[in-house]
This record gives structure tokens, C-alpha cells and sequence, in this order.
């Protein structure tokens, strides 16, 4: 396989990226000039370089040091509540909203609605000892569930919930998910810093 056509099947890779996309990204990269194809190879690889997975709320950050990320260690966060995203753009858009003072956890996906081993899909295990986590000594109160309002947001909403239901009675802990002031089919991720801050509010 030419060049071209194996940048065309990684571009294929690529979320919501279908075949013709990716030729079409193939071919834009032709057009431009050799240092832009060199910065864009350059950046490829040092992203997987100088970025690392947060340990507490799994979300990508630049970072060289310490074992989690500036959200996770902000003291002048709230860490009793903890709100629960598929992917780190949805966290990106609750983030840029300016509405939530509190701490995210990464699911790394949402869960197919046919699937039948969900916890391959997303981070179920980690998700359970971080709500389980001894060691946190500001306790945790509230587990805000942020997922796109399309099917398989709300199927993996579910899942989340019942997995988290015994030990956020056996703590104490409340459960609530974003008003649906998020219109039906919305994507978490596009949605503005209005609609955000009233499903914030609008939570039950
Ligand atoms: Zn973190």
C-alpha cells in the first residue's frame, strides 16, 4: 500500500471519520507545505509524549510530575462532588462553561446499547474504586452523571447507575443526572454554556 492510501486508512480510524473524509484529509495534506506535514507529524508525536492519563479522574493533561491532574489536586475545587463524563471533550465543554467547581471521572466511552461485557467499553472498575476511595478525605456527597442525551448516552447513563447504586447507598451518596434541559439526541460535547448551566441546575 502506497502512502497515501495508508495515511487515507488511519485517517479512517478517526472519530466520525468516514472514507471519503479521509481521503479528502489525505489529499489537504498534499497541498500544504513540507513544514506544516513536519509541525503536524511533530505535534503527532509529542502529544503522546508529553501528555499522561490523570490517575484520579483519568483524563488527559500535560504533565511531567505528580500522579494527577491540576483539576484533581485544586484545593479550591469541590471534592464532594464528582461528575462523571464519557470522553475528555465533554469535560472540555463542562470545563469552558465556567458552571462546575467540582471533580470529573473519565469513563473513556459510552457503552453500545447491544453490548454485552459494558465494563470493555468503559472504565466501570476504576470508576468503582474511585468512588470507593478510602484515602479521599473530603467525602464524597454527589455523583452528577453528564451524558449525552442520545441512546446510548442514556444506555450507559443506566448502567452507570445501577453499578454505583449499592455503594453510593452504603455511603451515603447521592446520584443525580443532568436536567434535560440538554435537548433529546443532544451531543454533551456541543452543547453552549447556557444549556450546560441549566441542566447543572435543573439536575435531579
Ligand atoms: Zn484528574
Amino acid at each position: 500500500m502506497d502512502a497515501l492510501n495508508k495515511l487515507t486508512e488511519y485517517f479512517r480510524e478517526f472519530p466520525g471519520i468516514g472514507p471519503r473524509q479521509a481521503r479528502r484529509f489525505a489529499y489537504f495534506l498534499l497541498t500544504k507545505s513540507p513544514s506544516f506535514a513536519d509541525e503536524l507529524a511533530r505535534l503527532v508525536v509529542e502529544i503522546k509524549k508529553s501528555m499522561r492519563v490523570c490517575d484520579s479522574c483519568f483524563r488527559f493533561y500535560a504533565g511531567k510530575s505528580g500522579t494527577v491532574c491540576n483539576i484533581c489536586s485544586n484545593t479550591e475545587r469541590n471534592h464532594s462532588e464528582l461528575m462523571i463524563v464519557a470522553r475528555d471533550v465533554d469535560l472540555e465543554t463542562i470545563e469552558k462553561s465556567g458552571t462546575y467547581n467540582g471533580m470529573y471521572f473519565v469513563l473513556g466511552g459510552t457503552v453500545p446499547i447491544l453490548e454485552k461485557s459494558p465494563e470493555t467499553r468503559v472504565r466501570s472498575r476504576e470508576l468503582l474504586k474511585r468512588v470507593d476511595g478510602k484515602t479521599d478525605k473530603n467525602h464524597l456527597k454527589e455523583i452528577i452523571l453528564s451524558l449525552s442525551a442520545t441512546p446510548e448516552g442514556e444506555h450507559t447513563e443506566e448502567i452507570i447507575r445501577a453499578l454505583l447504586k449499592p455503594i453510593a447507598e452504603k455511603n451515603s451518596i447521592k446520584i443525580t443526572v443532568l436536567g434535560r434541559g440538554l435537548s433529546t439526541g443532544a451531543e454533551l460535547e456541543y452543547s453552549d454554556a447556557d444549556t450546560i448551566k441549566n441542566a447543572l441546575k435543573n439536575r435531579a
